[in-house]
């Protein structure tokens, strides 16, 4: 049976033993699918291989393809060196030379080997060569695996090459599986669907992805891949929305008198409601109305006014009885929430209340007594606080602010509060459509793009840390005008003590530039009460600068505040630095964001930095972001719930996505069981590979 057949474990394929089925297990390859979906990572075409004697220095990277001709290991007391020489058809010599991981690449060569390099040439000690380039070896005599026009290369590591897993190895090993089990394989999708969309042959594809005959066989393989895997994915993210639909949830009225959210809207709030608000409002209290549970993630660039949708949703919920959550990723983040809550609540009456980690345990019970007795309305804090021991009388609303920064299974703990809660999401990292559809398929998805009128846009302007005095006059020219400024330090998790010192540093630094200034600091270690202090300083504007670490990332709220300064802007990721930035232009003045960046940096580093000066559009960024990172790291799939993508790009497949998504509802709409009986391979396909991701995905809503 095919599907065992998949099941059964790499080990006792040939040309595996326990050793490199360890090395295997550790790049994920654990039973025989994950073999055969080890999809290659380049393909070697012979017919674009460059000569030798064509190479020019300092160009893109090219292929060559020849024979070793000398090796040697040349020792050095600090580093030593692996160089080799190859000789190609043409009868020029290349070098090719290795600093890192010397001692056991040179294992791996001898005379006469017939090899392909991948690299970008460049003159070296006036010899031409290539520094750590990718390699293949070849066979030159060998069966025509090595010598095909077009040859899979496959992703390496130090294990696997340590393992002799070389790209050769794996094409043999993936070779004799074909040739021992390649009778039982079977096209996992039905004639219909292949049909219909044009899609090669499953059992073709796989061979050919592997063991391409030509380009044109290689590209139909990819498609046909890459729709599976997109397909399989939105099944499952038909089947999660199938079983929320069905889910129940608290079935909201509108008030036919007097409400507080129309007291809320009229008389509260000093400004109307942009139209994005109005529209996204309108969204919402319907889903609260349909009977059905809200589940929607609310996408909105920082700044956009997320915050009185919010709150407009939970006065819906009080007006019907029922309490609310508003939740926040940070401690720093849940206090200027709560402020800014008061500030509309204490108008309306409402009882709102703060929760904090560092708070006496007597304060904390007299909260929690408040919630269980249906005296407090609304509670504010991080999840962390919510999730310890919360008892609600009445929950009927939860807001989990900045999503972006809650994993899917925090998301999934909410639902055994109270009674299915509505559950609304906000993120200011907007994702384009397509991967929403994917990683938020089982959400409902609403979009602000407008911001409340009468903001000037964000001047940024990207320099060298030996601008600092230059950016310090702007500073001072803001200063002057009555403004406030941030100075903010990069805080990477690892290297915390460090940073913080950066930061502690800085603070010195300041305080010596702007002796007239009142400078104050505030960062992740200092405690709450001393938090909030800071915080509450440059809010009331007692504090002139602010120097911090990126705990001001999300949500601080201080319009007066018209510069941020960055430093080491280039350690920063993109969405990161815009997060930063929305700080600023809050107000009606002009804002001027600064980055200082070192002279060190990387490409992506300088793309970040010229994407941050070339736009404040949110939506413009975090397409930018995807594509510097890719969309595993930036929005780990971990996080997401759903499996690795192997061969499919959410962003750069987004058409074969949506065709994808298209077939799985007509197919899930006709056969929700899968139980025709032209469905069963697919059917017991999908249970077996695609059930445990499921399971823990139906944990989020
Ligand atoms: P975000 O979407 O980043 O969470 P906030 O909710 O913090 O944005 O709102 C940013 C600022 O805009 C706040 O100072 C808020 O009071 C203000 N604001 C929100 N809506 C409007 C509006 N319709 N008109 C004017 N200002 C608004
Ligand atoms: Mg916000």
């Amino acid at each position: 049976m095919y599907l065992d057949l998949l099941q059964q474990s790499v080990q006792f394929q040939q040309g595996v033993g326990p050793r490199r089925t360890d090395a295997l297990a550790e790049a994920g390859v654990k039973n025989l699918r994950d073999l055969l979906s080890y999809y290659p990572r380049r393909y070697l075409d012979r017919s674009n291989v460059t000569s030798i004697q064509d190479l020019k220095p300092g160009s893109d990277p090219v292929t060559i393809v020849g024979k070793v001709t000398r090796i040697r290991m040349i020792p050095a007391r600090r580093r030593s060196r692996f160089e080799l020489t190859v000789m190609d058809e043409s009868g020029s010599t290349l070098s090719c030379v290795w600093f890192q991981g010397a001692a056991w690449i040179s294992k791996l060569f001898e005379q006469g080997q017939g090899v392909a390099f991948h690299g970008s040439p460049t003159v070296y000690r006036s010899v031409m060569t290539m520094t750590h380039p990718d390699f293949d070896l070849l066979d030159s005599d060998g069966p025509s695996l090595d010598t095909g026009r077009i040859i899979a290369l496959y992703p390496g590591s130090a294990t696997l090459s340590k393992a002799g897993l070389s790209s050769r190895v794996f094409r043999r090993v993936i070779y004799s599986l074909f040739q021992e089990h390649g009778r039982v394989f079977e096209d996992i999708l039905p004639d219909w669907i292949r049909e219909e969309n044009n899609l090669m042959d499953g059992r073709v594809a796989l061979r050919a992805i592997h063991f391409p005959k030509n380009q044109h066989e290689l590209d139909m393989a990819i498609h046909r891949l890459k729709f599976e895997e997109l397909l399989f994915i939105q099944m499952m993210l038909w089947t999660l929305r199938v079983e929320r639909v069905q889910e129940k949830g608290i079935r909201f009225k509108r008030a036919s008198g007097p409400s507080y959210v129309q007291q809320f809207i009229e008389d509260v709030l000093p400004f109307e409601l942009t139209d994005a608000q109005k529209n996204v409002t309108r969204e919402i209290f319907a889903d609260m109305e349909s009977g059905n549970r809200l589940n929607r993630l609310l996408q909105g660039d920082v700044g956009s006014g997320k915050t009185v949708v919010a709150v407009a949703a939970m006065l819906h919920a009080l007006d019907n009885g029922y309490q609310s959550a508003f939740m926040a990723p940070t401690e720093i983040l849940s206090e200027q929430h709560y402020k800014n809550l008061q500030v509309y609540f204490e108008p309306l009456e409402v009882q709102v209340r703060l929760l904090t980690g560092g708070m006496k345990k007597s304060r904390r019970d007299e909260i929690l007594s408040g919630l269980v007795s249906g005296e407090v309305s609304i509670v504010v804090g991080t999840h962390a606080v919510i999730q310890k021991g919360v008892e609600f009388k009445r929950l009927g609303m939860c807001v989990i602010d900045e999503q972006h920064r809650f994993g899917v299974m925090q998301r999934a703990s909410l639902s055994g509060k109270g009674k299915t809660p509505h559950i609304l999401l906000m993120t200011a990292t907007p994702i384009p459509r397509s991967l929403a559809l994917t990683v938020y398929g089982d959400l409902d998805v609403s979009v602000m793009r407008e911001k409340p009128p009468g903001r000037y846009p964000i001047h940024t302007i990207s320099r060298f840390e030996t601008a600092r005095d230059e950016a310090y006059g702007m500073m001072r020219e803001h200063l002057s005008d009555g403004r406030q400024c941030y100075v903010v330090y990069p805080l990477v998790e690892e290297s915390e003590k460090l940073d913080l010192a950066d930061a502690e540093n800085g603070l010195v630094q300041i305080r010596a530039s702007f002796p007239d200034q009142r400078v104050d600091i505030i960062h992740g270690r200092m405690k709450s009460d001393e938090k909030d202090r800071a915080m509450t300083g440059f809010s009331s504007g007692e504090t002139d600068i602010l120097v911090s670490t990126t705990v001001i990332e999300v949500g601080v709220d201080v319009p007066n505040a018209s510069v941020m300064l960055i430093e080491h802007a280039e350690r920063f990721g993109l969405s990161q630095l815009h997060q930063l930035r929305g700080r600023i232009g809050r107000g009606p003045n002009k804002s001027l964001c600064i980055l200082l960046a070192s002279f060190k940096q990387s490409n992506v580093a300088k793309t970040r930095l010229r994407a941050m000066v070339d736009t404040d559009d949110g939506f413009r960024i975090s397409e930018i972001d995807l594509k510097l990172r890719g969309a595993g790291d930036f929005f780990g799939t971990r996080q997401s719930g759903l499996p690795d993508l192997k061969i499919a790009d959410i962003v750069e497949d987004a058409e074969i996505l949506f065709q994808a998504r298209d077939v799985a509802n007509k197919l899930m709409g006709r056969d929700p069981k899968l139980s025709d009986p032209e469905h069963a391979l697919l059917s017991s396909y999908f249970k077996t590979f695609y059930a445990f991701s499921k399971m823990k995905l139906s944990r989020i809503g």
